[in-house]
Order: structure tokens, then sequence, then C-alpha cells
């Protein structure tokens, strides 16, 4: 039995969750005082945590945390993915290119998952339909890019043989294509501008 400083009541060891903090590895308040707690202070809790997730430093440190689990678990990921291969033998057969769907899919979930730190949304926007989001080249010359990495099947499997590098994020279809008009439009009346000059 154990003492719930919140609700005052002495409660089965079961009651309260894992604390690495306290001495007996338990949480001071049982698991309904915390629940209440949650429920309580909803708002304000994921207020708090969207001012933490956008402190630049947060930000960082969830980038390189992000990247390092796919590092890491590089072999786990993989271990995973035959599992599933093995488990749907039969499926595959018979659709052959799944395969490939598959590790085309893998792939670019690890790299939507790293460029936006985790929370899988549009940089700008903030939609999280994972259908919708690509990676985008932040300074623009993707076309340029991808012409560069053309042995790569594509720009996901290149981003994670080269271990996540700078210089990309996270857009929907949407914000990409504004973003790809709006650079262009830039560019177009910076020659404008020039031409008028000479
Ligand atoms: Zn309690
Ligand atoms: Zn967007």
């Amino acid at each position: 039995m154990k003492y719930c400083i919140q609700c005052n009541q002495r409660k089965d060891k079961k009651e309260y969750s894992k604390s690495k903090r306290e001495k007996d590895g338990l949480n001071t308040w049982c698991k309904s005082c915390h629940k209440k707690y949650r429920e309580k202070n909803k708002e304000y809790l994921s207020a708090y945590k969207k001012v933490y997730s956008d402190i630049p430093e947060n930000k960082e440190r969830k980038k390189q945390y992000m990247i390092k689990y796919h590092i890491d678990n590089k072999e786990n990921i993989l271990k995973k993915k035959k599992e599933y291969l093995i488990k749907n033998r039969e499926w595959i057969y018979h659709k052959n290119n799944k395969m490939n769907m598959l590790r085309n899919w893998e792939n670019r979930i690890s790299c939507l998952q790293v460029y936006s730190n985790g929370y899988m949304k549009c940089e700008l926007c903030g939609i999280d339909n994972i259908d919708v989001l690509t990676i985008d080249h932040i300074n623009g010359n993707g076309a340029k890019h991808r012409k560069e990495i053309k042995k790569y099947k594509d720009l996901y499997s290149w981003l994670r043989d080269n271990n996540f590098p700078d210089g990309f994020r996270v857009l929907c279809r949407n914000c990409n294509w504004e973003d790809g008009l709006f650079k262009r439009y830039k560019k177009e009346t910076y020659l404008l501008s020039e031409l008028k000059n000479k």
C-alpha cells in the first residue's frame, strides 16, 4: 500500500505509475489523481507543450533525437520490415511492387519524422495528413538536386543514406507549390528589375 499525497488515501501500489524521480520508483500521486489533473488542465498542458516545442533549442534537440533514433534503430527498423515481409509473403508475392512501395513508404515516414521534429506536419500551415506531406528544399533548388542524385530512386532514400542532412523541411503539397511559385515570382521580378536597370 502507498499513501497518495493528493487525495490523501492509501491505495494499492498498482494504482501508481512508475517514476524514476522517486525513491520507491512510484509517483507520489495515484493514477486517478494524475488523470483528474490532466483532464482539468488539458488546455494549459497542450498550450505549454506547444510553447515548449516551439523553442528553437528544444526543436533542435528533438531533431537530433529523431536523427539519432533513426540511425541507431536502422537494424531494428529493418528487422521489423523483414518480419512484416515474411508475415505478408503471400500477399507480396501477388503484388510484388508493394515491396518497393513499402520500402519507399518507410523511407518517407523516416524523413517526415526527422524533418518535422517528430510532429509530421506541414511547417507552414500545420496540416498533419501524411498523404499530402512532402520534403521541401529550403533554398529551392530541388530540380537541380534531384538531377544530382539521379542514381537514387528518390529523395527519401538519398536523405536516409546521407543521415538526414540540413537544408530540408516538411511542407504539404499546397504550401510547397505556393512557396515554389513565390520563389519563382521573386526570381522573375529580380530578373526584370535587372533588365530595367541595364
Ligand atoms: Zn490520489
Ligand atoms: Zn502546408
